[in-house]
């Protein structure tokens, strides 16, 4: 390029010398001058216009012939040009290339940019949501899905859990939305269809309730002759009186099991039941009165402080949670222990404790206690004759009333189970004027 500048230069001159020779000696010099400079100029003006020609036009990729300075101008454009287009071509291809492995996948996958608006989304994401590629670009993703538990979803910034919702072009299908923000609050969802698994658990729920039904009525049968027989066990020979005993304690705890299993199972699919008001204080009295003649010989001191506080819920179920705390309390304190009952709001809330300074959990097994069957020491449970389901009631229970269950305790010092409701669940009462 300097090359040509040099020589760009030296034509100039030379040409400009030519003109001053031959107008100096035909006595024309402004004439030849002038003549020279304007075909200079002339000239550069073409090779300018064809430049921009080629610019502009998009018939061919070669670059215009020509020579010297503006010869390696095209050149050096031409070769631009060239490794742009190869950089495009990669980048296309790689595009692509995410086009296509997303778009092969079965989950759905849409990207929402920072004002909600729908930008990209895969086939499955159609076939999915019934998106429509000319119609929906550009909509907002909420007026596509139109479901209010998926507005407040997706309102929300942290997205720990996936939302479960009916489908909405499909009410028996069941999908599930994953929402991840990335650069500036843009949204990647990724959405799947998980009606099979609904479906299977749904069957699994079914099969329990079923189960645990169908097992009640015999069980009630044996139960029943068992206790008449004990009743005349005088008339029976003494080496039956311990066997049938026992036949009917074992008796009892399978029917405390699968009445257990039935309050879940009921947790678990009973969604559309109406939430009214709850009157908690006169429940935890009557809670009470039953943990102290559970309570009996082992005379525990059982106290209880209560906020006249009422709550929006269902009766029947928050009494079996808070009835699984209290008398978990009264089967885990050995005699005349402490057993403590708070029912209390504040700033963050309602809340329900039930404190003793009972036998105590270690802190290992405290995170797996409300699963199903966990027993902190399974040697325990066959003198209090607990099914191992009361906890797992407790957090289900609590999970439909919008609460969580918070247990500290320390092995041989006791154990504190707090029951925390959110103050939206407060009933509040119409104040009485009186005049
Ligand atoms: P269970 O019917 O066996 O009592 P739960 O689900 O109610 O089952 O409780 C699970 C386990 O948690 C119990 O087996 C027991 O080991 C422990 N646990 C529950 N409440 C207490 C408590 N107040 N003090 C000590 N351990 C407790």
């Amino acid at each position: 390029m300097k090359h040509d500048w040099r020589s760009a230069i030296r034509r100039l001159i030379f040409s400009l010398a030519l003109a001053f020779v031959v107008g100096w000696s035909l006595d024309i010099l402004a004439y030849t001058l002038v003549l020279t400079l304007g075909v200079y100029l002339a000239w550069h003006l073409r090779q300018l216009h064809k430049l921009q020609q080629w610019l502009t036009s998009r018939d061919t990729d070669e670059p215009p012939t020509s020579h010297g300075l503006w010869g390696s101008i095209f050149d050096d454009v031409y070769r631009l040009q060239r490794r742009q287009e190869k950089s495009r071509n990669k980048l296309k291809a790689m595009l692509k290339r995410v086009q296509d492995s997303t778009g092969a996948l079965k989950d759905g996958v849409l990207m929402v940019d920072s004002h909600g608006n729908l930008e990209w989304w895969n086939h499955a994401a159609s076939t999915l949501l019934g998106l429509q590629n000319n119609k929906d670009i550009g909509q907002p993703i909420t007026n596509l899905v139109r479901n209010p538990d998926f507005k407040a979803y997706f309102d929300k910034t942290h997205y720990e859990a996936p939302l479960e919702i009916s489908s909405p072009i499909n009410n028996d299908a069941t999908l599930e939305f994953h929402i991840t923000l990335f650069g500036r609050k843009d949204r990647l969802i990724v959405c799947r269809d998980i009606s099979h698994l609904h479906q299977l658990e749904a069957m699994r729920q079914d099969f329990v309730a079923n189960a645990s039904h169908e097992l009640r009525t015999p069980l009630t049968v044996i139960s029943g002759y068992l206790e008449t027989f004990i009743e005349y066990k005088e008339t029976l020979p003494a080496r039956w009186g311990r066997a049938l005993q026992q036949m009917h304690e074992q008796s009892q705890r399978m029917q405390n099991l699968i009445n257990d299993l039935l309050v879940l199972s009921r947790l678990e699919t009973n969604h559309g039941q109406e939430h009214a008001k709850v009157q908690v204080p006169a429940m935890l009295t009557a809670l009470v009165a039953d943990a102290r003649s559970l309570s009996a010989d082992k005379k525990h001191v059982i106290t209880l402080e209560c906020e006249d506080l009422d709550l929006l819920g269902i009766e029947t179920e928050l009494a079996s949670a808070f009835g699984n705390l209290i008398f978990n309390a009264v089967k885990y304190t050995p005699q005349a222990g402490e057993i403590n009952i708070r029912w209390w709001q504040d700033t963050s809330g309602l809340h329900l404790e039930v404190k003793d300074n009972g036998l105590g959990i270690d802190p290992k097994h405290i995170p797996r206690l409300t699963e199903r069957f966990y027993r902190a020491d399974p040697s325990r449970h066959s003198d209090t004759g607990g099914t191992g389901l009361g906890l797992a009631i407790v957090k289900h229970t609590l999970l439909r009333h919008d609460g969580h269950l918070h247990i500290s305790s320390q092995l041989g010092k006791g154990s504190c189970f707090t029951c925390h409701f959110p103050v939206s669940r407060k009933v509040l009462r119409a104040k009485v004027s009186n005049g």
